[in-house]
């Protein structure tokens, strides 16, 4: 279908005013949508390979600045997730997966992200014979000592992989549940989308619903809205990881905005995953003024070179974001966190009152007129 054909239209407006890249790193912000073993440090990487002597194929950070090609624009899905093979050799202990998660939460910290959802996919990390409830603990510890040194508050999402195994996602459901009200917050299908339907792995989405845990699922980047379609109506996602050909079939964009499905958009993550041919071509202007509750996430910190400071950056020079456009995105994702709803109703409010009062402080401008 053409863009404009079956989606319902909205019109927005605000007042544009001239943002600093300080100012976007200043907002508080959220992260949904950023994978553990895709958001490592490169001095850390190296730092581990060096100190428990896992060859990486390389002999300098240098090289393995080169090897990883942090930010590189990739053929495809499949050869963008290829960089995850190194990082993962260095995650194969506790200490290191506690490390991991420990320094996302000062990286986080940093550039004033209040709060973020990490997700990552315990079976890829036994190379060493660690249990996976060790895996899962070393991570939620990290992510505690973050909160109590640095101040931001985590989730962890388990994720289940395309293209592992049916029986798998399900030991990662075992596991969701199990962990659920101690440091997980939902559980995700990740890994290679096309010729892996997520309908493969029903008996995994169908222990999860009957536990009550959320679900979110990658859909619709590296295969068309069918995928979606599945996520929402066979395994009963509640948000959509990235959705980026949602906007090929009109009726299906307006069910997920009638329903407030949020849309855990990474700009340029999808550029590099081939998703999207450029940053103009995104679709994700087009679902904001449409009114989708649309959100930005970095996906993958190291392996996308990317921050939520950039993500918001770069959507704001492309797409002269407007004032209103920013506490709307701002509070998109506070809505859609996995945060439970009795704390999420505060969260939200609080953001609201801190962007708010950053727009009137560093540009005088009053969002409560509009
Ligand atoms: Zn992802």
């Amino acid at each position: 279908m053409q863009k404009n054909e079956l989606a319902r239209t909205s019109k927005r407006s605000g007042q544009k005013v001239e943002l600093t890249r300080e100012f976007f790193e200043k907002l508080p912000k959220y992260d949904l949508h950023v994978h553990l073993d895709g958001s490592l440090r490169l001095e850390t990487v190296w730092d581990i390979a060096k100190r428990d002597k896992i060859d990486l194929g390389v002999n300098s950070i240098e090289e393995l600045r080169e090897a990883i090609s942090p930010g590189k624009i990739h053929k495809s899905l499949n050869d963008y997730l290829k960089g995850f093979e190194l990082t993962l050799k260095v995650l194969q202990t506790e200490e290191n997966l506690y490390r991991a998660a420990y320094e996302l939460a000062e990286d986080c910290a940093k550039e004033n992200i209040l709060y973020f959802e990490v997700r990552y996919s315990p079976i890829l990390h036994v190379q060493k014979g660690v249990s996976l409830p060790a895996i899962l603990e070393a991570v939620i510890e990290g992510l505690k000592a973050g909160q109590r040194d640095f101040g931001v508050k985590s989730g962890v999402i388990v994720c289940g992989i395309r293209n592992i195994s049916p029986d798998i996602s399900l030991r990662m459901a075992e596991l969701a549940v199990a962990f659920k009200n101690r440091g997980v917050v939902g559980f995700d299908l990740a890994g290679a989308e096309y010729n892996y339907p997520a309908r493969d792995h029903l008996e995994a989405f169908s222990l999860i619903l009957s536990n009550n845990v959320n679900v979110t699922i990658h859909a619709g980047e590296a295969y068309g809205p069918d995928s979606i379609h599945q996520a929402l109506h066979y395994c009963g996602a509640h948000r959509i990881g990235h959705g980026v050909r949602l906007r090929e079939d009109g009726d299906l964009l307006n069910y997920v905005n009638d329903h407030r499905i949020p849309l855990e958009m990474c700009l340029q993550s999808n550029i590099q995953t081939g998703a999207v041919k450029n940053i103009a071509e995104h679709p994700f202007k087009f679902y904001l003024d449409l009114g989708l509750r649309v959100t930005l996430n970095t996906d993958n910190r190291l392996i996308t070179n990317t921050s939520m400071t950039d993500e918001m950056w770069l959507a704001y020079k492309t797409f002269s974001l407007s004032p209103q456009d920013i506490l709307d995105l701002t509070m998109n994702s506070a809505k859609a966190s996995f945060i439970p709803f009795e704390e999420k109703k505060y969260q939200v409010r609080d953001l609201k009152r801190k962007v708010i009062g950053l727009f009137k402080s560093d540009t005088g401008v009053d969002l409560k007129l509009f």
